[in-house]
């Protein structure tokens, strides 16, 4: 077995016992793996042991992949910070948008999406740590944007991705997500079914606070350069 292979194989057992720990209903959990700055064949070669959902951060690269790969079923989520001339390849070539923080920007891959596929799935981000150098909109900016963003056609608005500031005990690392989780559920809309938290460092905090998909890179591909 491949150093990938068996990482795939011990990341899914660990999400397993996740959601057995933290009392989350069994596959409750998808699994995203983040292929950023690896090569199409890595993605090929966890594909063939199963993996579907594929996370890239930078549109150039993640094209020429998907050219790579097209013979592939393969679920491409969009997950990097999106400049306004990046918007109407990502509307073309992805399944999902996790890190959507502006109107504009919806209402362009609202436009831009091509109405004879299936609507784009998005996620707002929200900097929940409150962190000047990241993306995302702040907390108290999410009711107005959900009700913005949710009329709009061609797109529908799934849910939330966080990335919260590194802490490192679990308690702190639960704390953000329970808040965001919070104030998702406080919006009372059925349909914000996703809740994109957890990379490779804070799994079982995101687990247990809620995420129904993690993004994890690292463990899967190895350290990237
Ligand atoms: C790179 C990236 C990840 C994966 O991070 P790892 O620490 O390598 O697991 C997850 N989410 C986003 C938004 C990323 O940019």
């Amino acid at each position: 077995m491949t150093t990938l292979i068996h990482r795939l194989k011990q990341i899914r057992a660990y999400i397993q016992t996740a959601e057995i720990t933290y009392h989350r209903q069994p596959n409750s959990v998808l699994l995203l793996a983040v292929s950023k700055t690896k090569p199409a064949t890595m993605i090929a070669e966890a594909y063939q042991a199963g993996q579907r959902h594929f996370g890239e951060n930078y549109l150039q690269e993640a094209l020429s992949k998907q050219q790579a790969l097209g013979a592939f079923d393969i679920t491409w989520h969009f997950i990097g910070p999106i400049q306004s001339n990046k918007t109407k390849a990502i509307a073309n070539h992805f399944d999902w948008v996790h890190s959507v923080d502006n109107l504009k920007t919806a209402r362009r891959l609202s436009k831009q999406r091509p109405p004879h596929l299936a609507p784009l799935n998005i996620c707002l981000q929200v900097n929940i740590s409150d962190e000047a150098s990241k993306s995302g909109i702040h907390l108290h900016e999410l009711a107005d944007l959900c009700e913005q963003v949710a009329i709009l056609p061609n797109i529908k608005l799934r849910g939330v991705m966080a990335i919260p500031a590194p802490s490192f005990s679990f308690e702190q690392q639960c704390q953000p997500y329970k808040i965001l989780y919070q104030a998702v559920k406080s919006l009372n809309k059925p349909e914000l079914d996703t809740f994109s938290f957890g990379m490779s460092d804070d799994l079982n905090a995101a687990i247990t606070e809620g995420a129904t998909m993690v993004r994890i890179g690292t463990a899967l591909f190895g350290a990237r350069q």
